[in-house]
């Protein structure tokens, strides 16, 4: 079976790759240091494939322990690298945190991928290295914006990092997918997003705001150049998402792929807003959600949606599942996740 190490595999959207790489007949091998992810992750995971990926709890930014697991798993075809610090707000507070776990991390990886000559990587990218584009949808051809907080930065630095790394190493291929908004959960709700503490998205505030865990939902400013004035963004359902590092892993060792280095959105091509987004939630699920309009949030984009031609052509990949079946996956997670915790406090007492 073919070997794929995943790194940040325990996290939100590496967790839901995991499983689509089994489903696919991959043999993930994750690394994980469960910084900001759970270990009963792992159960999750088995539960959906049958099956229980090979586990190592080590930090990227370790390259001893990079050395040696990249040692034993030298037989893989890939890395999918997920592992980083992702919050755009904590970024800004803590810019040298970020550039160590980020930068450091990806160095690390590609040294030990060309030390143990493991020769394709599969990037973790994001649609803020294009800020706010002048024209939309957003093509791969969109000039790269300043980035607007370290997080952003370490995207846009780490791929310049991997095209300078792979000029200097010929055989090695890259490609960095550059996700829009991912958003829901596994089908079977038996993963999902964990987010620490008070969430920042807009979707897992909404679960717990309907749930009862946050008050009101605050719609953060409709006076932006939008149809009902609330900013619009693409939402990307997360089980599709996994399915394209599926599809970029098989591309990348294709006759087919030419390219040393290759980027692609990962979007739904659509755009929508925040009131489409509550809309969707209330229609799929049938609950009421308690918001009001708020004030913006400081550097927010007004709109951005992905052209995902590119990945539709080349990649073969699709997403596929409407923001409804989206919506309600997430619900259907939360209210899971609800009643799992309660679980654990009857059991702690
Ligand atoms: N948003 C909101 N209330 C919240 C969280 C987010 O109105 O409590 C809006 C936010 O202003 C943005 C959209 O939801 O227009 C998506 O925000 P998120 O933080 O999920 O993603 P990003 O802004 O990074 O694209």
């Amino acid at each position: 079976m073919k070997k794929i190490i995943i790194t940040g595999g325990t996290g939100y959207i590496g967790s839901h790759t995991v499983v689509e790489f089994i489903n696919a007949g991959y043999e993930p091998i994750i690394i994980d240091n469960l910084s900001n992810s759970n270990i009963n992750v792992l159960d999750g995971i088995e539960k959906i494939t049958g099956k229980r990926p090979t586990f190592y709890k080590a930090d990227v930014t370790d390259n001893f322990a990079m050395d040696k697991i990249f040692y034993e798993n030298d037989d893989a075809i890939a890395v999918v690298h997920f592992a980083a610090s992702k919050a755009v707000g904590e970024s800004v507070q803590k810019p040298l945190m970020y550039y160590r776990n980020n930068l450091n991390g990806l160095i690390n990886i590609l040294e030990q991928m060309e030390k143990h000559g493991v020769n394709g990587l599969v990037f973790s990218s994001s649609c803020t290295v294009y800020g706010q584009p002048e024209i939309l949808p957003v093509t791969e051809n969109t000039p790269f914006a300043k980035a607007e907080s370290p997080y952003g930065n370490t995207k846009k630095i780490s791929e310049e990092i991997i095209q300078d790394t792979l000029k200097a190493t010929p055989a090695l291929k890259a490609i960095a997918l550059r996700y829009f908004n991912p958003i829901g959960a596994h089908p079977s709700a038996y993963i999902g997003e964990l987010p620490n503490g008070t969430p920042n998205n807009l979707m897992p505030y909404i679960t717990q705001t309907a749930i009862g865990i946050r008050e009101c939902l605050s719609v953060f400013g409709n006076d932006y150049n939008t149809p009902d004035g609330t900013p619009i963004r693409d939402y990307i359902n997360v089980v599709d998402l996994a399915k394209a590092h599926v599809a970029a892993v098989k591309y990348l060792n294709s006759h087919k792929n030419d390219k040393q280095f290759d980027f692609f959105n990962i979007g739904t091509g659509k755009g929508s807003t925040v009131l489409e987004v509550i809309n969707s939630f209330e229609r799929s699920t049938g609950v009421k959600l308690n918001y009001k309009i708020a004030g913006r949030r400081a550097g927010d984009i007004e709109k951005v949606w992905a052209d995902t031609t590119k990945a539709n052509k080349v990649l073969g990949w699709k997403a596929e599942k409407t923001l409804d079946e989206t919506t309600l996956s997430a619900w259907e997670w939360e209210k899971r996740l609800r009643v799992k915790s309660e679980e654990l406090i009857v059991k702690s007492h």
